[in-house]
């Protein structure tokens, strides 16, 4: 190949132009980079250059041949297309078409198992594999997003100043790490998105309250929301919380949230953290009731049973509105650690079990732009893990056990109403009754164990002996060594 035409190849290639492939693919255009552009149908290629053309410069292809013979080598080719089959597909499409040492990046919100098998199988054939998590959704792949990739260190080297570039920067950082081996990036992003459905649903718990309690409007909660961006809580998804409460519908002149539909969707990144979660063995509550929450929603007719069989609550009108706002602030903070605190600990987990050194202190670092829960409070989350990147869990960083003990009086009294007066509070009370349990002397644990040795013999340890026991629970009643 001549010089002339190897200048002319691409820098970067994106396969899957729907919303977030033709974002990142203009994108990666305004930064200078020269893209290939492919789509499985020609359509929406057509479209991208049609509308977006002079974003920067694009490569537009039609079959995948010319697409792979359009890149500089090593290609550096990033797919955007609906996780699962379709991902396979397209690497099924790819590989006989790379050579030795070409790097594929897959940025879909892939399985992270899916990340692993995929990664070993290319790695047979010579071709570097970069599972990458990236947040934000559309106006992030446009922008700038939060970028989390895995994969292999040499191959993120090659990627590095293009993925950096097009991150979200903050403070003159980029939101963009190299996460660690294998499925590491992808593993971080759906825990990401766990922590997200956490966050979310305690800021609804926390509208929930607040307006059962006191009557107030959706308009006026929102002046509330926009006052708590100011504070601990501020976010990106305090901030459209504001916005949402405030809307008003175009049809009816009610407010927007009081017409729509209470019942919420997923698409399965939450139940991937809980199922994961389960798996690892590490509790996640908060994360795991947002996601309950969402499923019981979600269930008309035994909600409709329930509620025609009991009756709707009614709750009483609070005497003292300002001090209950205040109150479920500070539950929502606290709340609002412990699920970061769950999240952590469940990334933490996986990395020693896999092996894959993630610096806790990076996630913060990158999740602070970009991406859905980014929040003044991931800065704090940063400086923790950098003054004591061993932390045994976030609550214990001096900072946020100050926090959580000047909350810990509201977070008890509003979950006490918000029980007592019947409004569901499932990932408030998750979140508090882990907090209770990491910290109670003596667990019900013991009667578990007691529970299991006798219906099971599956054994007990004992507080002042070394070693497993056994009680005869059907014979004489006396205890033995086990082992
Ligand atoms: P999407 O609706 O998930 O997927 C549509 C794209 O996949 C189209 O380009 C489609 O091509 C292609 N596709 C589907 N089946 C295919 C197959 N068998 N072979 C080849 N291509 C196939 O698009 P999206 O919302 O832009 O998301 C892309 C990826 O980013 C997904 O993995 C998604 O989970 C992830 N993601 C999305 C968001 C978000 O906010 N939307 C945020 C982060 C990550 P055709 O045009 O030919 O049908």
């Amino acid at each position: 190949m001549t010089q002339a035409a190897e200048q002319e190849l691409a820098d970067v290639g994106v396969t899957g132009l729907a919303v977030m492939g033709a974002n990142l693919a203009r994108n990666l255009a305004r930064n200078g980079f020269r893209v290939a552009v492919h789509n499985r149908s020609r359509a929406k290629t057509d479209k991208l250059i049609e509308e977006h053309g002079d974003d920067g410069t694009f490569v537009a292809t039609e079959e995948m041949e010319d697409f792979v013979q359009s890149l500089a080598t090593p290609r550096k080719i990033i797919i955007m297309v609906k996780a699962g089959g379709p991902t396979d597909a397209v690497i099924d499409q790819l590989v006989p078409l790379l050579d030795t040492d070409d790097i594929v990046v897959d940025a879909g919100n892939a399985h992270w198992d899916d990340t692993r098998r995929r990664e070993k199988a290319l790695k047979e054939q010579g071709i570097r594999f970069v599972g990458t998590g990236v947040s934000g959704g559309e106006e992030g792949a446009l922008n700038g997003p939060s970028i989390m990739p895995g994969g292999d260190a040499d191959a993120y080297s090659h990627l590095a100043p293009m993925l950096e570039k097009i991150s979200a920067q903050v403070d003159g950082e980029p939101c963009c790490r190299h996460i660690g081996p294998d499925a590491a990036g992808h593993f971080v992003k759906m825990v990401h998105n766990g922590i997200e459905y956490a966050d979310m649903q305690l800021i609804a718990e926390a509208y929930d309250v607040i307006r059962s309690l006191t009557g107030m409007s959706p308009a006026e909660l929102a002046e509330e929301f926009k006052r708590w961006n100011t504070g601990v809580l501020d976010s990106f998804l305090i901030e459209i919380t504001a916005e949402v409460l405030a809307k008003v519908d175009e049809r009816t002149g009610k407010p927007l949230v009081d017409v729509i539909l209470d019942a919420a969707a997923q698409k399965g990144t939450g139940t991937w953290t809980v199922q994961s979660a389960l798996s690892l063995g590490v509790p996640v509550g908060a994360i795991a009731e947002a996601v309950f929450a969402r499923a019981v929603s979600s269930q008309p007719e035994q909600r409709a049973a329930v509620r025609e069989r009991f009756g709707d609550v009614t709750a009483e009108q609070a005497d003292d509105a300002k001090a209950l706002i205040d109150d479920v602030e500070q539950a929502l903070y606290a709340s609002k650690i412990v699920a970061y605190a769950q999240g952590f600990d469940l990334i933490r987990t996986a990395s020693n079990e896999f092996e894959w050194g993630v610096n806790p202190g990076d996630l913060a670092t990158i999740w602070r732009g970009g991406c859905i829960i980014r929040a003044a409070f991931l800065d704090r989350i940063k400086e923790a893990y950098e003054a004591n990147p061993d932390l045994a869990n976030l609550l214990v960083d001096n900072t946020f056990a100050a926090d959580v003990e000047k909350a810990e009086a509201a977070w008890r009294r509003v979950i006490g109403r918000a029980v007592n007066a019947g409004i569901p509070v499932p990932a408030f009370s998750a979140s508090l009754a882990y907090f209770d349990s990491l910290r109670r002397g003596r667990l019900p644990a013991a009667v578990v164990q007691g529970q299991r040795d006798l219906f099971g013999a599956h054994t007990y340890k004992r507080i002042d002996a070394e070693g497993s026991f056994h009680v005869e629970w059907s014979g004489d009643g006396s205890e033995s060594p086990a082992d």
